[in-house]
């Protein structure tokens, strides 16, 4: 979403914050501070990788405070002056008189977009204190993620404007099937077909697990359709605190 679109909702949200009745201004709202927007990203592992957690890097585009003017939006070595329009309050009053008595309308300064100021923009940012930047950021994710799972890194999204708190980052998982496992939540399942007289008599099969390939020890007179379970070749419980 570009810069623009996002003045778009910005107005919008302040149109529908009008306020009507005498009460007069609602107290400066001076260099209003505009949290980031949260940012997401997909990421696709391996079931390995899913099953262990990794450490992977990777690139996403944010927007982060504009270097050429220290995120303030004012080309640098210029002054920001007071803004004609509402007399730096960043508010302006308009009254109506209806036959119910005097409406006053308290609405958000155009010329100055409640800042109270004006300045001359940087030309970096067009003013808006902010360029999208594209970024390595190394995510630790944990072990026992599956597809659909959401991590959240606090603080990785969007900066936010004149002193607005960061959007979060939302990583979205997607882990690639494997061709023999199968995943059930914390269970791996592994599908064999054994000759009839092993079953019968026993015996010992390789099995490939998230460990590499073990021994299966087959109990004669094993039957079909059986299950049976290796201790601990599962997938840890993932710890939701992350999430
Ligand atoms: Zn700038
Ligand atoms: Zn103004």
């Amino acid at each position: 979403m570009g810069a623009s679109s996002f003045d778009i909702f910005e107005s919008l949200f302040d149109m529908g914050n009008m306020n009507m009745g005498g009460r007069g201004g609602m107290g400066g709202s001076r260099n209003r501070a505009v949290d980031g927007q949260d940012e997401y990203y997909n990421l696709v592992l391996t079931f390995n990788k899913a099953v262990f957690g990794v450490v992977k890097e990777i690139e996403v585009t944010r927007l982060e405070s504009c270097d050429t003017c220290n995120g303030s939006g004012a080309k640098p070595r210029t002054k920001a002056t007071k803004c004609n329009t509402c007399g730096g309050q960043g508010q302006v009053v308009s009254s109506a008189r209806t036959p119910l008595g005097v409406f006053q309308q308290v609405m958000t300064c155009n010329t100055c977009g409640g800042a109270g100021e004006t300045f001359v923009p940087c030309n970096i940012c067009s003013g808006d204190g902010r360029v999208r930047k594209t970024k390595r950021i190394s995510l630790k994710v944990p072990s026992g993620v599956d597809s659909g799972s959401r991590l959240r890194f606090r603080s990785e999204g969007n900066v936010g404007r004149r002193g607005g708190s960061p959007g979060d980052l939302f990583v979205m998982i997607e882990v690639i099937p494997d061709p023999v496992l199968k995943r059930d939540d914390t269970n791996i399942l592994y599908t064999c077909k054994i000759l009839y007289v092993d079953a019968i008599l026993g015996t010992t099969i390789k099995v490939p697990t998230v460990d590499g390939m073990m021994d299966l020890k087959i109990p004669g007179g094993t039957q079909p359709n059986t299950t049976l379970v290796m201790a601990k070749k599962g997938v840890p419980v993932l710890n939701k605190s992350n999430m």
